[in-house]
């Protein structure tokens, strides 16, 4: 089966099969040519359903848990996004068919300019990219109307929470360094408004106001 047949499978069964609806959401997962992110031997399970080794220690994680993720976000195409975490960059150019402008830092070096020769490859022009530490946010192009984090972290980080707009949406797994809790946080009139979605599992947010490993 070539990778379009493939990719489209994925949408139809794991996510529109799961009940992600926004045509959006599925536009862009349609488009997105998951192989490209992940390592080349592992290109013929790109469209797997289940997270997926990349460089560095790290994965990518389910298609699923990404459509969830971002569908949570509720983007409608003005926003201007944060993304902690940047891994494959997989979800970034998904971020970037969804919304005005992604930023997006990633603590490993060699996994940023991968990724950025990725999203350059496919003309994703939207997209700022960053080394550093994302429990600290990007400050410089603050607020931002949504938040994903893409790595586990005891608590939402205050400066994330900060650096979210009045009315913004933030979407992160908190928990345990081994299993954790899928939570949407909402900011209104200052006051966050927190729900639990799901459990799941990611990698480790780490530095202050992560793990330190
Ligand atoms: N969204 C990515 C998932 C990558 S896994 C994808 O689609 O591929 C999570 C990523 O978070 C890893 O690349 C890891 O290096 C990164 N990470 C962990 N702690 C971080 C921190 N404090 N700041 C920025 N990135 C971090």
């Amino acid at each position: 089966m070539t990778f379009d047949a493939q990719r489209s499978r994925m949408v139809e069964r794991q996510l529109k099969g799961r009940g992600i609806t926004d045509p959006r959401v599925l536009a862009a997962f349609r488009k997105v040519p998951r192989h490209q992110f992940v390592p080349e031997e592992l290109a013929p399970e790109a469209y797997a359903d289940r997270p997926l080794p990349i460089e560095g220690g790290q994965t990518i994680s389910q298609p699923y848990m990404v459509a969830l993720m971002t569908s949570r976000l509720r983007l409608q195409g003005h926003e201007r996004v944060l993304e902690v975490g940047t891994g494959s960059g997989y979800q970034t150019a998904i971020l970037a068919e969804l919304a005005l402008e992604v930023f997006s830092v990633e603590r490993l070096p060699e996994l940023l300019a991968a990724a950025n020769t990725r999203l350059e490859g496919l003309g994703c022009l939207n997209v700022h990219l960053t080394p550093g530490n994302g429990s600290l946010g990007w400050p410089e192009h603050a607020p931002y109307d949504a938040i994903i984090v893409a790595a586990a972290s005891p608590d939402i980080p205050p400066p994330l929470l900060a650096q979210l707009a009045e009315g913004g949406r933030m979407i992160l797994p908190v928990g345990g360094p081994s299993a954790q809790t899928l939570v949407e946080a909402e900011k209104r009139q200052g006051a966050v408004r927190r729900v639990e979605i799901a459990g799941c599992i990611f990698v480790p947010l780490v530095g202050q106001h992560g793990w330190r490993l």
